[in-house]
């Protein structure tokens, strides 16, 4: 008998920082280097080359990159640079002279040819191919879909427009084929991500694509009930409340995409949202997020605000709590306006102290907490479904942290000390109402016999300001 004895596999250590979007680009990168015969290093001493997919958003988020590259230089010394950061190569370039090559978002060939470049493939008809439904990074139970890459906007404090370009939507049946064959491979949960996903498809004039037969638009309504119809949860990311979004609300009252919206509404004055330039500024979200309610009672909110922005004056922050007062989102998250280098707010008038940042912050996150407790307490001794994440030891960290995900829980939780009910937990999930990394989660005492992906149904007993506590049933 013949034996042939393959060459060990070139390795490659990846460290993806930024948000799910940077994450889904780091998967479709190791799955095509996967396919290309690569294997995977847990630790930098094991690779033969580290890639390093940067975040380029925030000032904070420059650095946080930057310092990610030095450790990778040290650890390792050979280094191929992707990710937002990578459009300012001569900044990266200027303090590591020796990263092997620096290619920007999107740029899946660039950082592939630069990868095979730095540790050349061994061609082998024997590799192992790819599963079917490509590499993840994510836990095999819940999987980010990006149904499309660039913003039309223009928002002043961003600068994601001019790093990753326009609208650009994917084809409705790719991304419905994809989904479905994450379903097969075990995903529960899809997470749809985009940069404006109630955009979708205005680029390509909302054009139809055959699936399973029957036309399908590319369009947010017709994609989310497609998704619906594959039998995981949907939960809906970066929406913008546009009139149509008004059209997905009866898909989650029949239970087709969960009843769940992440909409970034970053202020409330119209004032401030007008000098933002955001898109979608209605005057009268609140009395939409009323008939939402209406129509889907366990509607959970999530948003994002900015405090500080230039010109805040306490009038229109005041504004904004007293909206907050009223809306009462399940879900928030503050940040403090940054002035990014290219970004139109950054060179406008009348910026706010830092000090004055804070307090606001403080107030919002504050009230958001006080807020979250009280929808939560109403919880308690009421049965819902839980998608488990982890059976593990209390102290074990959640999937991503390490890679970012802390940074994402920090950056989107509420600043609160840990809870005394977490030295009991057997097993940790999220009810609908929670997204992966960035909402909260439930904690049940008991996990016997519960594995992760497993639906249940869990006896809610106690809250906390962003947590549930129960037992599963
Ligand atoms: S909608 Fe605004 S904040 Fe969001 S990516 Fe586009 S420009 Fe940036």
């Amino acid at each position: 008998m013949n034996v042939t004895i393959l060459p060990k596999p070139p390795r490659v250590g990846l460290v993806s920082l930024g948000c799910p979007k940077a994450l889904v680009d780091s998967e479709r990168i190791m799955t095509k280097l996967r396919a290309d015969g690569y294997d995977m290093s847990p630790d930098y001493a094991g690779a033969d080359v580290v890639l390093v997919n940067t975040c380029g958003f925030l000032d904070s988020a420059k650095e946080e990159s930057l310092e990610a590259i030095g450790e990778a230089i040290a650890e390792n010394g050979r280094v191929v640079v992707t990710g937002c950061l990578g459009k300012e190569a001569d900044v990266i370039r200027a303090r590591f002279p020796d990263v092997l090559a620096v290619t920007g978002p999107q740029q899946y060939e660039e950082v592939v040819a630069a990868v095979h470049e730095a540790a050349p493939p061994i061609p082998s008809p024997f590799i192992d191919l790819v599963p079917e439904a490509g590499l993840k990074l994510t836990p095999r139970h819940y999987s980010y879909v990006k149904i499309s890459e660039g913003c039309n906007h223009r928002c002043a404090f961003c600068i994601i427009p001019s790093i990753r370009g326009d609208l650009v939507s994917r084809r409705p049946d790719a991304i419905l084929r994809e989904a479905e064959k994450l379903v097969a491979a075990g995903t529960k949960e899809l997470l749809v991500i985009s940069q404006d996903t109630s955009a979708y498809g205005v680029d390509i004039r909302h054009k139809e694509w055959p699936w399973k037969g029957e036309p399908v638009r590319a369009h947010m309504t017709d994609l989310a009930r497609e998704l619906g119809k594959l039998g995981a949860w949907v939960r809906l990311h970066y929406v913008y409340p546009y009139p149509h979004v008004d059209n997905v609300i009866p898909l989650m009252a029949e239970g087709l995409v969960l009843p769940y919206l992440d909409i970034p509404f970053q202020h409330a004055s119209p004032k401030i949202l007008r000098a933002m330039r955001r898109p979608a500024n209605d005057a009268k979200v609140l009395e939409r997020i009323r008939k939402w309610r209406e129509q889907v009672p366990d509607l959970a909110i999530r948003s994002s605000f900015v405090v500080g922005f230039p010109g805040e004056t306490e009038e229109d922050f005041s504004y904004l709590l007293a909206w907050l007062e009223e809306a009462r989102l399940d879900r928030v998250g503050a940040f403090k306006f940054e002035a990014v280098a290219g970004a139109p707010a950054t060179t406008m008038d009348d910026q706010v102290p830092e000090d004055v940042k804070q307090e606001r912050y403080e107030a919002v996150m504050a009230l958001s907490a006080r807020i979250s407790a009280e929808k939560l307490a109403v919880k308690v001794g009421s049965t819902i479904e839980v998608l488990i994440d982890r059976v593990d030891e209390p102290e074990s960290p959640s999937p991503l942290e390490g890679e970012g995900g802390a940074e994402h829980r920090e950056r989107g939780h509420f600043d609160a000390p840990p809870s005394e009910h977490q030295h009991s937990i057997g097993a940790t999930g999220r009810s609908k109402a929670d997204a992966p990394e960035i909402d909260g989660e439930v904690h049940l005492r008991d996990s016997g016999g519960l594995k992760p992906g497993d639906i249940v149904q869990v006896r809610i007993e106690d809250s906390d300001e962003h947590d549930l506590f129960g037992v599963p049933l």
